[in-house]
């Protein structure tokens, strides 16, 4: 297999290979160029043509010619027309990659078949991805995707040079459409990125386009025509002040001539004025650079030991003094700003085939063995998952692999889920996976895709253990699994299914409470148990059956089965649990005294055996106005019921005592004594609670906290 390094650039590509001693070197194109133009020119017949030919078909004002595709890709939506067919960023991406693989076989006199690719550091998942199906596309395998900073940290043999002792350095790359800084430490055989960021769109470009901008303003003020309106001299504009940057990086200053509409503007740009125009694209570098900076402890501009400059952009004088002023020292030298990513990916493509055992062609790449310094990179983003927060009024990202972790970077969180035994087919986990920083806000992040997990078994209780694991590979793309961690067998894989993003993702703006009452959810279910001990006769039992009542007509019955009992000696279920409104307030007609006069029994098993077939949360209200002879028993019951997964609600009233409410309910909060006039209002609270919380069988919340816990039914309103 032959493999080379391609650096693919936003507004030049070069390839690279490494020969028989060793070294890396540039294989120039068929113009003789070490630098290729990631320009197309898109003729009416025949092939694409890519690179410098296509530049000067953009020169002389051509405008079936595409430029800087590369800021879009990731983009679904961004496409370009010619002759009536579009063309994404990949394809374009595509014919720019076919043409390097073409030239590098001419040169080699071999098939090349493999590539190390580098893109931005900060390239997201999308972007990534969509550079790999580019390369597939012209018909190489990608071995890996590097971090364009990491490679020109290679090339330059950083650690070669720290010669066993670690030096800081900052990898400050700009480019022509993009920007990108890292911090790398190194020491002895090793390279370490610590951080890294950038902005993707903040490069080369940008200082084209603010000449551009005004020199039009110029030939506007001089003439009254506006160049920009007509795409020939717009692109002819663009050229021109391309080519008077560079110059302007040799000398004081330049000339630009601008021929549009029969007239002939001619200016002279001093390089003051170009400085003096593009001054706050450079303070932006230096924004993105302190924040880079301050994300590595204890790390200052005097501790760093260097800055590397990549990126053609970097000639311009003004990126160095302005370095040498935000760093208080002089950038390292020594490096082919143009040349260094694509000399660094040639290396790694080297090392990554020595490693698999498949040499190169003779005579070119290495024959010597030669070892690449262990590398560490980084993550650019952070990636995480839309979760609920804990008391479920909104949606946050929930970062579980955070920016600047090492690639391959791995982590996994255990969550719980309610699955049904009966109705398989509600049974999923869904899990949107974003990448970003935003934790408020999730939509702010890239929504990277939505991953659906079926294939539950099903568990006592109906609560499955999940763990989600997300994994950043080498190439620092993402990939998502899952598993149930509680099938009875030990722990099962779960079926993955990738589904398209929906386009309205709307839902995340609102309330997770609000969203779960509109899906088909699985049922809770609530017993409410009515103390029928001989004091209760009277108005006690009176205002019992209204607060069933009031907490009943509150209920969606197909969200919530009710079941009503009594308990005193003896226990009666007036009413199993049911979904039909009648059944259950003809039970809460009949509540009346009459079962024995004391409370020798205890209501909870009984309760869950209302409640055996029943699949959803479940909960128990329990009413009493007295002392009940068997606590003990009483206290043993309760606890099997919670340990069983159901919620116990104590309400107390008369001689009702409050410490062996709070032993029997299931938090403090859940043990309210109360008057006998605010009965009704307690039972309403207890409904509201109830169908805020009634959870669809795929919540996900916050990791690593379990299943979210209410404060207790009376926190807000009585706590
Ligand atoms: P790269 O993406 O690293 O190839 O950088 C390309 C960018 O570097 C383009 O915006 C070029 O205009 C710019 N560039 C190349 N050489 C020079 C130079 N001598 N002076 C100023 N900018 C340059």
């Amino acid at each position: 297999m032959t493999a080379i390094g391609i650096d693919l650039g936003t507004t030049y590509s070069a390839m690279a290979t490494v020969m028989e001693n060793s070294t890396p070197q540039i294989i120039k194109n068929c113009d003789g160029d070490s630098i290729t133009p990631s320009v197309v020119y898109i003729p009416a017949d025949g092939e694409p043509i890519v690179g410098s030919e296509a530049k000067e078909f953009q020169a002389v004002g051509e405008s079936e010619v595409a430029s800087f595709f590369k800021r879009e890709m990731g983009n679904p939506d961004f496409f370009l027309t010619f002759h009536d067919r579009k063309y994404t960023p990949v394809e374009l991406s595509a014919q720019v990659l076919k043409k390097l693989k073409r030239d590098a076989e001419a040169q080699l006199k071999q098939p090349v078949d493999a590539a190390v690719i580098t893109v931005p550091a900060y390239f997201n998942n999308s972007q990534r991805n969509d550079t790999i199906t580019a390369a597939e596309m012209a018909g190489l395998k990608v071995l890996r995707i590097i971090n364009e900073p990491t490679a020109a940290a290679i090339a330059y043999g950083l650690s070669g040079r720290s010669k066993g002792t670690e030096q800081t350095t900052m990898v400050y790359d700009l480019g022509g459409g993009t920007f990108d800084v890292s911090i790398v430490r190194t020491s002895g055989n090793e390279i370490t990125v610590l951080a890294s960021d950038g902005d993707h769109k903040l490069g080369g470009k940008d200082w084209d386009d603010r000449v551009a901008v005004y020199l039009a303003c110029e030939f506007k003020k001089e003439f009254g025509d506006d160049p920009f309106e007509d795409m020939e001299s717009f692109n002819d504009l663009l050229v021109s002040c391309e080519n008077a940057k560079r110059e302007l990086s040799e000398r004081e200053s330049t000339k630009v001539k601008i021929a549009y509409n029969g007239q002939v503007g001619r200016y002279t740009l001093t390089r003051e004025k170009f400085e003096e125009l593009t001054q706050d694209l450079l303070e932006r570098t230096k924004n993105i650079s302190q924040l880079v900076l301050n994300s590595v402890p204890g790390l200052t501009w005097e501790k760093l030991d260097g800055i590397l400059l990549v990126g053609g952009s970097t000639r311009m004088p003004m990126v160095a003094g302005f370095v040498e002023k935000m760093t208080g020292k002089p950038p390292v030298r020594g490096v082919n700003v143009d040349e260094a990513v694509a000399l660094g990916a040639a290396l790694q493509a080297a090392s990554d085939l020595r490693e698999k055992g498949e040499f190169s062609i003779e005579g070119t790449q290495a024959k010597e063995a030669f070892t690449l310094p262990a590398i560490r990179d980084v993550t650019c983003h952070s990636l995480g998952m839309v979760a609920e927060n804990q008391d479920r009024s909104k949606y946050l990202n929930s970062i579980i692999i955070p920016k600047n972790s090492q690639i391959p970077a791995e982590n996994a969180c255990d969550y719980v889920i309610r699955i049904s035994a009966r109705r398989p087919e509600v049974n999923k986990l869904e899990v949107y996976m974003l990448q970003g920083e935003s934790v408020d806000s999730p939509l702010e992040c890239l929504l990277l895709g939505k991953y659906v997990f079926t294939g539950f078994v099903p568990v006592p209780q109906g609560k499955a253990q999940v763990r989600v694991h997300y994994a950043y590979n080498k190439n620092g793309t993402v990939d998502v699994r899952a598993e149930q961690t509680n099938a009875p067998g030990g722990s099962i894989n779960l079926q993955l299914q990738i589904e398209p993003v929906p386009e309205d993702m709307s839902w995340l703006t609102r309330s997770p409470k609000e969203n779960t009452m509109n899906q088909q959810s699985i049922p809770s279910a609530l017993v409410i148990a009515v103390d029928a001990s001989g004091s209760m006769e009277g108005r006690r039992m009176k205002e019992a059956r209204n607060a069933a009542n009031a907490l009943v007509e509150k209920l969606d019955l197909q969200q919530i089965h009710v079941g009503i009992m009594v308990f005193s000696d003896q226990m009666e279920a007036l009413a199993p649990c049911s979904d039909d409104r009648r059944i259950v307030c003809d039970a809460i007609a009949k509540l009346r005294i009459g079962w024995g006069y004391g409370n020798d029994a205890s209501p909870f098993t009984h309760a869950m055996e209302m409640m055996q077939y029943e699949e959803g949360e479940k909960f128990i209200v329990v009413l009493t106005d007295g002392y009940w002879q068997c606590t003990d028993l009483a206290i043993r019951q309760a606890a099997q019921a919670k340990a069983e997964g159901a919620e116990i609600i104590a309400i107390g009233i008369g001689d009702a005592d409050h410490r062996f409410l709070k032993k029997v309910a299931t938090c403090d909060e859940n043990a309210l004594m109360t008057d006998l006039s605010k009965l009704v209002e307690s039972f309403s609270t207890i409904a509201q609670v109830l169908s805020a919380g009634n959870a669809s069988g795929a919540d996900l919340v916050v990791p690593d906290t379990g299943t979210p816990k209410r404060k207790g039914f009376f926190s807000k309103l009585f706590g």
